[in-house]
């Protein structure tokens, strides 16, 4: 039980990435405040509080994290736009940034004082390998929101390295989620999407939602005290 003792709270856990990474703080001992916008996908989690909460909603985020005191802060809100720069509209654009940035500093804003208080705080932010990491075909609003995740991330992590503080991201490759088969379906053909999906990842599989909440629990947990400012990838070799 790498976590008993400390406190955490999750954004989107009510599925995929955020789900998984929800139910291995809980084992690893953690008390956990699980949020989403959908509540009922909460439903079954053995969280200490567990209720629904929109991300864009700034002073219901900025309340709960602040009345949840966390030593653990996984920021996991995202949402994912196709198309290239020339589809891109302004409205798309806010969205992505109101979904997968801003709601990340409002959380931190609220939970860093505490933090900074006790000592001691892990942050951990989910970017992905479509950022600054690398560019991938059609996915313009959405690599432009992740790696403005990433700067975030090593921001934070500059500003408060001497004070107890370690923020890092994580970039997964292609993770199987709820969200991703939606995708697939919405290309107009499920099994070429898989496959284009597949072939783009070295180990010849798409990621599970364990395999990036194992990951979490490490960034969270004094197994990584040394580490700060990090964007880890974690994507089958995608980045080789
Ligand atoms: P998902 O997209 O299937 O689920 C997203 C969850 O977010 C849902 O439970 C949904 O209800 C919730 N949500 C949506 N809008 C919200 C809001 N306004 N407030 C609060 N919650 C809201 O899950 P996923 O695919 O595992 O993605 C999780 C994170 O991982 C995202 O940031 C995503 O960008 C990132 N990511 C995913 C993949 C992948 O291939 N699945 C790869 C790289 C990064």
């Amino acid at each position: 039980m790498r976590l008993q003792g400390k406190t955490a709270f999750i954004t989107a856990a009510g599925q995929g990435i955020g789900r998984a990474t929800a139910e291995a703080l809980i084992r690893e001992g953690a008390s956990v405040t699980a949020t989403d916008l959908n509540g009922d996908l909460l439903k079954g989690l053995k969280a200490a509080h567990a209720f629904a909460l929109d991300v864009t909603d700034k002073v219901a985020l900025t309340q709960a994290v602040h009345d949840t005191a966390p030593d653990i802060l996984v920021n996991c809100s995202g949402i994912v736009h196709a198309g290239t720069i020339l589809e891109a509209t302004d409205q798309d654009f806010d969205t992505a940034m109101n979904l997968n940035v801003r709601p990340h500093m409002q959380a931190i804003q609220a939970a860093l004082p505490g933090m900074i208080d006790r000592g001691h705080g892990a942050i951990v932010n989910i970017a992905s390998v479509c950022s600054s990491v690398m560019g991938l075909p059609n996915r313009f609003i959405y690599g432009t929101s992740k790696a403005a995740t990433i700067g975030l991330t090593k921001q934070v992590a500059a500003d408060f390295v001497g004070q107890g503080i370690r923020c890092n991201a994580i970039a997964p490759g292609t993770v199987d989620s709820p969200s991703l088969h939606e995708r697939l379906r919405a290309s107009g053909d499920y099994d070429a999407a898989m496959t284009a999906f597949v072939a783009r990842q070295p180990m010849g599989r798409i990621g599970q939602a364990q395999e990036i909440a194992d990951l979490v629990v490490y960034l969270s947990s004094d197994e990584s005290r040394y580490m700060t400012g990090q964007c880890v990838c974690i994507d089958g070799g995608m980045t080789i």
